[in-house]
C-alpha cells in the first residue's frame, strides 16, 4: 500500500469498485496472453478448429472425445503454453480460407490440412508435420485399377480438399469422361462408396488405411497418386508468437521421440526415412 502514497483512500476504493463493475459486465471472454506472451482467444484454452471426422488425425472416440494424431500433437502445444486444448468442429472451407482464424473462432487449425501455395496466402502454416499422398479406394472385388477404368462412371471426392483439386485437374488434363462427385466430408464420401453411389473415391491415403483397419474386407486401395503433400497446422496470418510455440512443440516432439510414439499410436509403423 505504500506505493499509493498520498492518494486518498476513497479514490482508490472508487477505482477498485469501478474495475469490479466492469469485470462483472464483461459477458464474453476476450481471451488473454499466456505467461510466455502467446495471445489466445479464450483464457486458459488453446482453441483448435478442425473438421470431423478425419481419422486417424481427428475423430470422436466411443465416449465422444475428439482424439487422433493432430489432437495429440496440438496437446503438446497446449501443455507448453500451460493451457488445455478445446476443439471446435467446423466446415473445412472456413478453416482453409482463414475465415475461422480471422474471426477469432479458434487459435489454431489442425485438420490433416495440406500446405499449399494458395492456402499460404491466407494462413500462416507451421513446419510440415506429416507427409501424405492421395489414394483411390474401391469396394473389394472391383476391377478398377486406376482413373482410366472410371471413364463413364462416378468418382467421389471430398469437397474443398487437395484430393478434389488433384482429380479435377487430372480429369481435365487427360480429358477423361468421369463424373466427379464432391461430398461435404469424409464420412459422406465413405458412405457414398459403401452404398455404390460412386464407383471409387479419392482421399488422403492415411484415412483410407484407417478406414480399412476399422472395416476389414470392405474397401481396398486400387491406386496411389504421389502428390507429395505435407500437412501443416495453421494460425492466423501474423500470429508469430503462437506459430513459434507450435513449431517448437513439433521440433521438441521429433527430437525426444514423442512424435514417433504418437505416430505409432495413430498411424502405425513409420515408413523408412
Ligand atoms: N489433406 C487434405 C487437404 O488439405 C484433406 C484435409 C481434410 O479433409 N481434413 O485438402
Amino acid at each position: 500500500m505504500s506505493m499509493l502514497g498520498h492518494i486518498p483512500r476513497t479514490a482508490v476504493l472508487a477505482v477498485a469498485v469501478l474495475a469490479m463493475g466492469m469485470a462483472g459486465c464483461a459477458k464474453e471472454d476476450t481471451g488473454g496472453t499466456t505467461a510466455s506472451g502467446v495471445p489466445l482467444i479464450k483464457t486458459g484454452s488453446l482453441t483448435t478448429c478442425t473438421h470431423l471426422p478425419y481419422a486417424p488425425f481427428q475423430s470422436k472416440d466411443a465416449s465422444g472425445k475428439v482424439v487422433g494424431f493432430d489432437v495429440a500433437l496440438i496437446d503438446l502445444v497446449a501443455v507448453k503454453l500451460g493451457v488445455t486444448q478445446a476443439i471446435v468442429d467446423t466446415p473445412f472451407e472456413g478453416i482453409k480460407s482463414g475465415a475461422d482464424l480471422n474471426s477469432g473462432k479458434c487459435d489454431v487449425a489442425a485438420a490433416g490440412m495440406t500446405i499449399t501455395d494458395e492456402r499460404k496466402k491466407v494462413l500462416d502454416f507451421s513446419d510440415p508435420y506429416f507427409d501424405a499422398t492421395q489414394a483411390l479406394a474401391v469396394n473389394t472385388g472391383s476391377q478398377v485399377k486406376g482413373l482410366d477404368q472410371l471413364v463413364g462412371k462416378r468418382l467421389g471426392v471430398q469437397g474443398g480438399t487437395t484430393g478434389e483439386d488433384y482429380i479435377k485437374a487430372q480429369v481435365a488434363e487427360k480429358k477423361l469422361d468421369i463424373e466427379v462427385v464432391s461430398y461435404k466430408d469424409l464420412a459422406a464420401l465413405q458412405q457414398a462408396l459403401a452404398t455404390n453411389q460412386v464407383e471409387a473415391a479419392v482421399n488422403d491415403l492415411p484415412v483410407w488405411n484407417e478406414y480399412i483397419k476399422a472395416n476389414p474386407g470392405k474397401v481396398a486401395v486400387a491406386a496411389g497418386f504421389d502428390t507429395g503433400e505435407q500437412y501443416g497446422f495453421a494460425v492466423k496470418k501474423g500470429n508469430a508468437e503462437l506459430l513459434k510455440a507450435v513449431n517448437e512443440a513439433i521440433a521438441a516432439a521429433r527430437a525426444d521421440g514423442t512424435y514417433d510414439k504418437i505416430y505409432a499410436t495413430w498411424i502405425g509403423e513409420k515408413p523408412a526415412a
